[in-house]
């Protein structure tokens, strides 16, 4: 099949071509290369079914497609705040533009949404029924309004257009290839530790968090494309639900690190609890993750060491 992947050389997207590619299909990846880098797919550069176009998705785009799957979005909150507008505008018409091109080409299409449409849940852990607690003017709207506005406009596609579209709601989800200025908690840490400097902590740190390993993730996205007729939205993820200081000290000892933890003010509108529930995709998809967190570290961190540019 031809698969569009938008988003391709970020994190999620560069291991998601990678297993379309392992299946035999065409790939090609859009990106922009904001927070992705050509570093993630350079072993694909010359594999004859993978083919990388530079574009920005808040513009119109064409290319033959069976499948496309719409992941491009910053995802770390340092890079989607520092563009408020441009993230929103990322959410909304990169969306369109994706869902466009699904009913022009019949292809499927599949939204990278996020547990961030929950915002600060009441309801724990987030089944998929929770409606969500989200502050729609807080410098976090720019993603998590723009996220639902997407799951929005996908479900309108699907409803006037007859757009055939699959839903995922992604928890925090970590690996190799995260971009070492990623910004988010995993990829700090570690980067932190291995370089001896104080892991940062925000607030007290007894804000808890849920972490999937990638390939676990990119797993369900290709599951949920494939075996799956419901549209959803599904919720993917690791229920193992760890305090973020847990996951500090964790870290600490998986590196050996001496680094001490520092505490930093607490960003705006930080969710104080995320845990999916991950019964409907259990119960549809056959969806179980795989890969424990101290398994998932090591691999990690084993991943940031070989990075020569990280010292
Ligand atoms: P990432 O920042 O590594 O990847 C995002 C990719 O999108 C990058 O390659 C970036 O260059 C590209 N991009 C951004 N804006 C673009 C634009 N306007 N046009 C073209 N390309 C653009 O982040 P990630 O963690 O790989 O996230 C991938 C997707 O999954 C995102 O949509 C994100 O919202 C979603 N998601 C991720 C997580 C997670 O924990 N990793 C959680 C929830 C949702
Ligand atoms: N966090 C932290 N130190 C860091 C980066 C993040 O304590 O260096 C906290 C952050 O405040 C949040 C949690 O870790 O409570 C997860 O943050 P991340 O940016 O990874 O993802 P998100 O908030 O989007 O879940």
């Amino acid at each position: 099949m031809k698969v569009i992947v938008t988003g391709g050389a970020g994190f999620v997207g560069s291991h998601l071509c990678d297993r379309l590619i392992e299946q035999g299909h065409e790939v090609l990846c859009i990106d922009d290369f904001s927070t992705g880098s050509r570093e993630n797919i350079a072993h694909l550069a010359d594999h004859p079914h993978f083919d990388v176009f530079d574009h920005d998705v808040t513009f119109p785009y064409f290319a033959p497609a069976d499948r496309i799957y719409n992941l491009a979005c910053p995802a770390s909150p340092i890079h989607y705040q520092r563009d408020p507008i441009k993230t929103i505008l990322t959410n909304v018409q990169g969306t369109i533009h994706g869902l466009e091109l699904a009913h022009r080409t019949g292809a499927r299409f599949l939204q990278a949404s996020t547990s961030e449409v929950y915002g600060d849940p009441d309801v724990h852990p987030q089944p998929e029924s929770y409606w969500g607690n989200v502050n729609p003017i807080g410098p976090r709207a720019c993603y998590d309004e723009g996220k639902r506005s997407a799951e929005t406009l996908c479900f309108d596609f699907h409803r006037q257009a007859k757009v055939d579209i699959r839903v995922a709601r992604i928890f925090n989800t970590y690996g190799p290839r995260m971009a070492i200025d990623d910004g988010r908690v995993v990829s700090n840490f570690i980067v932190q530790a291995l370089r001896g400097e104080p892991l940062t902590i925000y607030g007290e740190g007894q804000q808890t968090r849920s972490f999937c390993y990638v390939d676990d993730l990119v797993r369900g996205l290709m599951c949920l494309m494939e075996d799956s007729s419901e549209a959803g939205p599904f919720n993917f993820g690791n229920p193992g639900e760890y305090t973020i200081r847990e996951l500090a000290e964790i870290i600490r000892r998986l590196t050996s690190s001496s680094s001490s933890l520092v505490k930093r003010p607490l960003p705006a509108d930080d969710p104080r609890q995320r845990q999916p529930d991950i019964s409907r995709a259990r119960r549809a998809l056959g969806f179980s993750p795989t890969v424990d967190l101290h398994e998932g570290l090591k691999r990690t961190v084993t991943y940031f060491v070989s990075r020569t540019d990280l010292l």
